[in-house]
């Protein structure tokens, strides 16, 4: 089949491989002429495990192809997948739908021929009836355009497997049609076992904010013991996997530590809570506004521990920081918590070094104060304290006895809960971290 994908950053990027990885012919388009220009050229624009490999076999194959027009899209095919960003508004909670707006107001108008827009970005809860009602104002005297809306469940560092074995595909549609087209573009991952789930658009809509409302709770959930834990000398990760062995509440999620951060839940449960809000039923979410400030109070915890451990204040400080990225095995540093704690301590007068293993260019362009090293050892050189701020498995391969030679002070604060701290103590560190005793 022949279909388009409009928006390539990480979602639109690996869907578009992942369509011609399925054998059908996508044309991907962007605004973005640097991304398009990297993307017809076979090469990933960011860090994606994976995507290098079915990008240059899928564009070498000629099944995959990008542009900037529009034009070229709606002539390319009759079915087109928006993926672009909804990102927070400046002004309030809620999500900026301009991006998606621009895409249908822009392509309504070239459709030649019926034509379905599948929607894939998330959004608030009522978006494909409102998208409906632009779309149908704008098209050509004859022609139909049908919205669905097919929101993605991928995550960051596992995209392309995610893209081609999710837990389950989610479509909403109001048209018998349109939901038989997108079975049938499915159809190679529907035939290897995919659960398909056919409903209506808002209750696709809301499967995705339900999601990632319950994920952020879930974190937040741990979090939230974690201060307890501080508080009465229980240890969080024991307790975690206490909880865990419940098969109903289940050990994924229950890490406690710095928190939730990247470039979709925060801004999702924000515009989920002003969605309910206009729909008169913000009493009934208003948890999540507890669940937003339990996350970001790890940020501020994190900071006031790492303070205490330098001495109480970080004025000429040597600090390493070790990860950038919101989550390993990306480079994506949108509401990085990582970025988060490390601009507050630089702007505490710490001199800050950091390492990430593919976040530096983002993470400098971001905050560019630090100095960003691209060697473990040059960050934690003389340093009086590392923070362990994102997981990378390289950091739990790091050796402590190895690290402790090149530090001024061997003291580190695990605020992802993830390194050996018996192994890190019997290498003579201090350790500390959220949610759990002291180390002796
Ligand atoms: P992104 O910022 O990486 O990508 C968005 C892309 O859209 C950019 O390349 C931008 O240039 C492009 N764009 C903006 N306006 C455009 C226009 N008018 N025409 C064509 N292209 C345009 O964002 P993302 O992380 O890929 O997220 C996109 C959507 O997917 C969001 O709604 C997000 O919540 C959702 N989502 C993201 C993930 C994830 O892990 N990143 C997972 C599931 C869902």
């Amino acid at each position: 089949m022949r279909l388009t994908v409009i928006g390539t950053g990480y979602l639109g990027a690996v869907h578009a491989a992942c369509m011609a990885d399925i054998g059908h012919e996508v044309l991907g388009v962007d605004t973005d002429a640097g991304k398009i220009a990297a993307l017809a050229a076979g090469r990933a624009p960011f860090f994606e495990p994976g995507l290098p490999e079915i990008l240059a076999r899928n564009t070498e194959a000629g099944r995959l192809r990008f542009t900037t027009s529009l034009k070229e899209a709606a002539d390319f095919a009759d079915l087109h997948f928006v993926c672009v960003g909804t990102p927070q508004r400046p002004d309030s909670l809620a999500a900026d739908l301009s991006h998606v707006e621009a895409v249908v107001d822009g392509l309504a108008p070239l459709l030649t021929r019926d034509s379905l827009i599948v929607g894939k970005s998330t959004v608030p809860v009522g978006t494909t009836r409102s998208l409906s009602r632009r779309v149908a104002a704008r098209v050509r005297p004859g022609v139909e355009a049908q919205v669905a809306w097919n929101p993605e469940f991928l995550r960051e560092g596992f995209a392309v497997q995610d893209t081609l074995r999710p837990d389950r595909l989610v479509v909403g549609t109001a048209a018998p049609h349109a939901d038989q087209l997108l079975r049938s573009v499915y159809e190679p991952m529907l035939r290897a076992g995919v659960t398909y789930v056919g409903t209506d658009p808002a209750t696709a809509e809301l499967v995705k904010v339900a999601a990632n409302s319950f994920l952020a709770t879930k974190i937040s959930f741990i979090n939230a013991m974690a201060e307890v834990c501080d508080a009465s000398g229980a240890d969080v990760v024991t307790l975690a996997d206490a909880l865990g062995h419940d098969a109903r509440i289940g050990r994924r999620f229950l890490s406690a530590g710095l928190g939730f951060g990247g470039g979709c839940l925060p801004k999702d449960i924000r515009a989920f809570l002003a969605r309910a809000e206009e729909l008169d039923v913000g009493e009934a979410v208003s948890f999540l506004r507890q669940i937003d400030r339990i996350n970001d109070r790890q940020r501020r915890r994190t900071v006031d521990l790492a303070r205490h451990l330098v001495g109480g204040t970080f004025a000429g400080r040597q600090v390493a920081v070790l990860g950038a990225t919101f989550k390993p095995d990306s480079d994506d540093v949108r509401d990085s918590p990582a970025l988060a704690v490390t601009a507050q301590i630089a702007a505490e007068g710490a001199d800050v070094r950091v390492h990430d293993p593919e976040g530096i260019d983002n993470a400098r362009t971001a905050l560019p104060g630090p100095v960003y090293c691209t060697d473990v050892m040059a960050a934690c050189r003389d340093a009086e304290l590392v923070l362990h701020l994102t997981e990378w498995r390289q950091y739990r391969a790091l050796d402590p006895a190895e690290l402790a030679e090149v530090v001024r002070t061997p003291r580190v604060l695990d605020a992802r809960n993830a390194l050996d701290r018996t192994a890190w103590h019997a290498a003579g560190w201090h350790v500390r971290a959220l949610g759990r005793p002291v180390h002796v």
